[in-house]
């Protein structure tokens, strides 16, 4: 699954090829791909121009001018390309959008779980899915006051705390072993058990993490390319998700991988433990 920084590279990688193209047509093949009415999604979209694309949490917002943005989530496997080559389009491309200088913007999903939905553009905070993101790191709401009081109200396990999108929004399963890896906080540590140091290391490290994945371009874990079909390098950078059996960076001790809320979760038995 891509995560936020996979779709911050995404949306960088789209925004220099279809800024200020105006979509000419657009074919949607799944017609579940589409929330709400197919017709009216395409009626809206045909003749509009592309005036930006913003990104909240793992949300593309695909801003056009007549007043409304597709939201679309890429889920599992969604992925976009800008091509003018026929070929490029195959039986996983479910939407595809004719651009005014002959370029296609192509949706594929191999998995048909990505999602787009037309939502007009001053009233994006009350659509649903984006009105209950938590704080995102590197946004100037992501401080220890907004997060703290999020976090400690959970007797949960903090893995599966910082996995809860409304708590903070924008970390995966990848990000959030690498930031408790990073503030050496074990992942089964009741989130209502964390210092005020803890949460901030969480904030720091989240806010770092998060830096450099968009700066590296993200992870390519499993099938991730950016618009352009570039990998991202960001695996190369992970310090214990998909490590186990190999030395911690830190101490040496083997990295072990347990399940937490059902997901699989790496860490150091040595530098993470559970106070
Ligand atoms: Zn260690």
């Amino acid at each position: 699954m891509p995560e936020m920084p996979e779709v911050e590279t995404v949306r960088r990688g789209l925004l220099d090829l279809v800024k200020d193209r105006r979509i000419e047509n657009v074919e949607i093949r799944y017609q579940n791909l589409i929330t709400g009415d197919v017709d009216v999604f395409k009626e809206t979209v045909t003749g509009a121009t592309i005036t930006d694309i913003d990104r909240r949490a793992k949300f593309l917002l695909i801003h056009l001018d007549n007043g409304y943005t597709i939201i679309s989530h890429l889920r599992m496997e969604g992925k976009y390309r800008v091509s003018a080559d026929p070929a490029m389009i195959d039986k996983h491309s479910h939407a595809i959008f004719s651009l005014d200088n002959g370029q296609k913007l192509i949706y594929n999903d191999v998995r048909k779980f990505g999602r787009m939905q037309l939502w007009p553009t001053d009233r994006l905070s009350e659509n649903k899915s984006i009105a209950k993101l938590g704080p995102e790191p590197l946004s100037t709401e992501f401080t220890f006051e907004n997060i703290k009081p999020r976090i400690i109200r959970h007797r949960k396990d903090i893995k599966t705390v910082l996995l809860d999108q409304s708590v903070m929004s924008g970390l995966g399963n990848i990000y959030v072993d690498e930031v408790l890896w990073q503030a050496k906080i074990h992942p089964e540590t009741p989130a209502n058990h964390l210092t005020d140091d803890d949460i901030k290391k969480i904030i720091e490290c989240s806010n770092h993490e998060i830096d450099i994945a968009i700066k590296s371009g993200g992870s390519t874990v499993r099938s991730y390319l950016d618009a352009a079909g570039h990998a991202g390098t960001m695996q190369n950078s992970l310090k214990v998700y998909g490590k186990e059996g190999e030395p911690c960076a830190r101490c040496g001790t083997e990295i072990e991988k347990i399940k937490v809320g059902g997901r699989g979760t790496h860490f150091c038995p040595k530098c993470q433990v559970i106070k």
